[in-house]
């Protein structure tokens, strides 16, 4: 009988439960972008991801992301970007998560949160002047909507108010919980410009730039998981900020807001898949070279159908999420069905890292495996970019809205 085994033991190469001849819903230039990314993940996301988590490195998780290729993704070709949709966003998501979530949220905040409202609503004057650098890796984005007083309601809790003076707006409030928001050069933030209405119709949104005079990092919340990911409270005091910085018009910052949203929780939702897929990976390995009761554990189906619900998830989950992304790409509204998608998701995440972690038993709780790692990083899907909680709200009201009462 075989004792412990250590992980390296399992030889395991991450993505083998992922590979391009079992993907046929994928076309083969989105299979090879997938092993592209996976590559460049193995060489330089794979060695440092447990240095990230550990020790809460995020001068490290920014400097492999300065490097990244893809940092320009969403910037259309015409502008000298990649210009890729959702679909290949959740193939990126997906294979970084699988290495490294707290890269994979630093990048989402900067490439995606950050620019894609600039691509979407900036002037020419902005589009040159904000993100070149982001495409490039020289300069850092973020978005800053949460406020102390509004989480789940973030637009009817926003207090962060800008006046306008002449040809500057003074900014005055706090914005918490802002992923990169103590390494970013620029943030993509809302504001409140009339305080004479209800907050989603006096909201505005601003480029900022962070070495703005009155501009402070209050602290880096110190989370349970994607550790070495910075998330930020912050403190802006009589910052001024040049009309120009505007974002779309005065009051309808709404309309940005609400832009690319379901795009956004679609890349989400890829990186609750990729990481459930590493969990399952290291799971169904170990579960085979562990013996006990003179057999593998994968022999007792308490454990093998665990594994096998963590295929069902983990598989019917990433085909819908192929389905949701393309309809997105063709233009189609599709609010409800990504509220399901991502809490669907979010949750099988956290179940999946949790029952990986009980399949590998003692190791699998200390840090030995990467699972609890996995399992610390999964709660954080059932929270951010709208709770689950919030996703299912959401459901009830657009059922309303499409059926009536
Ligand atoms: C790691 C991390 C990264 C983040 N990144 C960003 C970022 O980059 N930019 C940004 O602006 N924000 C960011 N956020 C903020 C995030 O979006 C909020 O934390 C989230 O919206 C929830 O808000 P809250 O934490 O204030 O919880 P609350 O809104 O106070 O909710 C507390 C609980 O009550 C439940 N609840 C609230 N209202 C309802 C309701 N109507 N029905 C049922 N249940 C309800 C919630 O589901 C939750 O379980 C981040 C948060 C974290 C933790």
């Amino acid at each position: 009988m075989s004792g412990h085994i250590n992980f390296e033991d399992l030889e395991l190469k991450f993505g083998y439960s992922c590979m391009p001849d079992r993907l046929h819903y994928y076309s083969k230039e989105e299979n090879d972008f997938r092993m592209e990314v996976r590559r460049w993940c193995e060489t330089h996301v794979a060695p440092y991801a447990e240095q990230i988590d550990r020790n809460r490195d995020k001068n490290l998780a920014v400097k492999i992301l300065k490097e990244m290729p893809y940092l320009d993704m969403l910037i259309p070709e015409e502008a000298g970007g990649q210009g890729k949709g959702i679909l290949y966003r959740t193939i990126l998501g997906e294979e970084l998560t699988a290495f490294s979530y707290a890269l994979a949220g630093i990048f989402g905040a900067s490439s995606c949160l950050f620019a894609g409202p600039i691509i979407e609503f900036g002037t020419s004057e902005q589009k040159k002047e904000y993100l070149s650098g982001i495409g490039d890796g020289t300069k850092i984005g973020a978005i800053a909507i949460t406020e102390p007083t509004g989480g789940s309601d973030a637009i009817g809790g926003m207090r962060l108010k800008a006046v306008r003076e002449g040809d500057y707006y003074i900014l005055n409030g706090e914005k918490c919980f802002i992923t990169n928001g103590s390494v970013a050069d620029y943030l993509c933030m809302y504001t409140i410009t009339n305080d004479q209405v209800k907050q989603h119709k006096g909201m505005t949104a601003f480029i900022f730039e962070t070495d703005t005079p009155g501009f402070e990092v209050i602290k880096d919340f110190k989370h349970m998981g994607r550790r070495g990911m910075p998330n930020s409270h912050l403190r802006f005091t009589n910052c001024k900020v040049p009309a120009k910085n505007m974002l779309h018009r005065e009051n309808e910052g709404l309309e940005v807001l609400l832009f690319g949203l379901d795009g956004e929780r679609t890349f989400t939702a890829s990186q609750y898949v990729g990481l459930a897929r590493s969990a399952f990976e290291v799971a169904y390995r170990y579960a085979h070279k562990r013996e006990q009761f003179g057999k593998s554990i994968y022999n007792f189906e308490a454990n093998s159908f665990k594994i096998a619900e963590m295929y069902m998830d983990i598989e019917i989950n990433r085909i819908a999420m192929v389905q949701i992304a393309r309809m997105l790409d063709e233009g189609h509204y599709l609010r409800p069905t990504v509220a399901a998608l991502k809490a669907r998701i979010a949750d099988a995440t956290v179940r999946i890292t949790q029952d990986a972690v009980q399949i590998v038993g003692g190791l699998g709780y200390s840090e030995e495996y990467p699972l609890e790692r996995y399992y610390r990083d999964a709660k954080i899907g059932q929270i951010s970019a709208g709770t689950s909680e919030i996703m299912r709200y959401l459901i009830t009201r657009e059922m309303i809205r499409m059926w009536g009462k």
